[in-house]
């Protein structure tokens, strides 16, 4: 997917690009942008400055890379997996590294993942030994015994001393405030509280367990102190106002039992979170039957193990279809429910024309989100109504933002990682432009694309207006 450039010069000149300056959302002129040591240190160098490898970037435009603010990057991708892990298991997690990558993802905020089996995989990509994205971690999902997600349990100690846990069950405001210090201790950068009464049978009568407003406070208070934001995942509309009388940083998903009440929307709005709507997975769980297609790709093969694009061609192929034993327990009931895509996005039209702040994620690793689809989802931000550049900004520098790193990356600007992504064409006028990515720049490393575009996982993306209008 990815072709590494041998630079290996300190000075990288990338000569002739447009910078896309995503705080004005204007693109400038042709310039030549010097970067070193990753970082870029002149937006106007000389045409040949000295010492330096260059990259003839010919009027591409040169954009800060995208960040997903929600994934799962170290998802293996095959939801019912028996047996033991398999070597091909740490194969699909370096290719999810790379997809990613390959699709202009700079960053990404991983939500959840064993943190110290999540610490292996970042150090490697940060020593440079192998080629992924930044990776915010939040570590485990924090909840209660029952609680969401029902389907995780906590791992016996003895496995969760090397690798971590995937779930915490907290139940008095002690546990939680000692948890999140020894989470911290291990270098999580985010705290992730799984929130949610609705089960996978989407019955009322039939609740989830939640964790204690009192826990709930705890977790805020004692996040907030170790300077952690707390990022909370739900599905249904009364959860939201349940979660917003806690001090919570963003919204996670949006709640697809219903559409909310404009007094639901303007609680959103006064409380100042931040609401991730991660469309790209409503729409897959929804419509995974249609990404049938992409799956006899190229870009599928380049994607997945071969043993997981069979899984998924065979859930693809089942999708529809509720007594085929085999189908994912987590999501058995939402498939194929269209109108809860249709709850999602009248609720993100709504949240957007509030101005409440939205972030690009896409779920990634969810198994019918995959890797690559970041892209798709600024693309469906445009279609819920964010203007091109407010697209954008929902991937760049609000995203940034949003993950405390916008001292970093988020904006083509001297002094920032030069993380970057060299695009064909202006997606301040064609947000398609996102997707056709000649050169990606991360940590100090220059890659071009093996593909000129990234993936269509649809044959009807313009559904997402259909649903939407
Ligand atoms: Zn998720």
């Amino acid at each position: 997917m990815l072709q590494k450039l041998e630079t290996g010069k300190d000075r990288v000149l990338l000569r002739n690009a447009r910078v896309l300056d995503v705080r004005a959302g204007s693109l400038n002129t042709p310039a030549n942008v010097l970067v070193k040591s990753g970082v870029i240190a002149d937006m106007d160098a000389g045409k040949s400055s000295v010492d330096c490898d260059v990259i003839e970037c010919d009027g591409l435009t040169l954009s800060p890379g995208l960040i997903d603010c929600h994934c799962h990057i170290l998802s293996p991708f095959i939801a019912e997996q028996k047996g033991l892990p398999g070597l091909w298991m740490l194969r699909q997690i370096r290719r999810n590294f790379a997809a990613m990558l390959a699709t202009g993802v700079v960053c990404v905020r991983d939500m959840l993942s064993p943190i110290k089996f999540m610490n292996y995989f970042r150090d490697s990509i940060n020593e440079g030994k192998i080629p992924g994205p930044r990776i915010l971690a939040a570590g485990p999902v924090l909840s209660c015994k029952g609680g969401y997600p029902q389907f995780i349990e906590p791992v016996p100690a003895l496995i969760a001393a090397f690798i971590g846990q995937p779930k915490l069950h907290l139940d008095t405001p002690q546990e939680a405030a000692s948890a999140i210090r020894d989470l911290k201790k291990c270098g999580v950068d985010i705290i992730k509280v799984g929130y949610t009464h609705l089960n996978a049978d989407m019955e009322p009568d039939n609740p989830l367990p939640v964790i204690s407003g009192e826990v709930f406070d705890a977790i805020c208070k004692t996040a907030h102190s170790l300077g952690l934001k707390v990022g909370v995942h739900h599905f249904c509309a009364q959860d939201l106002s349940e979660i917003l009388r806690h001090d919570v940083d963003s919204i996670e998903h949006l709640p697809f039992d219903r559409a909310l009440s404009s007094d639901e929307i303007a609680f959103v709005k006064k409380h100042g979170v931040r609401v991730v709507p991660t469309l790209t997975m409503t729409e897959s769980v929804m419509r995974f039957e249609e990404k049938s297609e992409f799956l006899n790709s190229a870009w599928a093969s380049d994607i997945f193990e071969p043993n997981v694009l069979q899984y998924l061609k065979s859930v693809a192929a089942s999708w529809l279809d509720f007594s085929d034993p085999n189908h994912l327990k987590s999501f058995g009931v939402s498939r194929g429910r269209r109108e809860f895509h249709k709850y999602v996005m009248r609720n993100a039209i709504q949240l957007r024309e509030a101005g409440v702040p939205i972030s690009t994620g896409t779920d990634m690793g969810a198994v019918t989100s995959f890797p690559g689809e970041t892209a798709d989802e600024v693309r469906r931000l445009s279609c819920i109504g964010l203007s091109n550049p407010d697209a954008i900004r929902a991937a760049t520098l609000k995203a940034a933002e949003l993950l405390g790193v916008e001292d970093k990356i988020g904006a083509v600007e001297p002094g920032k990682n030069a993380d970057v992504i060299l695009i064909e064409g202006n997606p301040l006028d064609d947000i398609d432009a996102v997707k056709r990515i000649r050169y990606v720049g991360k940590g100090g490393c220059w890659y071009q694309t093996k593909h000129p575009e990234a993936p269509d996982f649809w044959h009807g993306f313009e559904l997402v207006m259909k649903d939407a209008g």
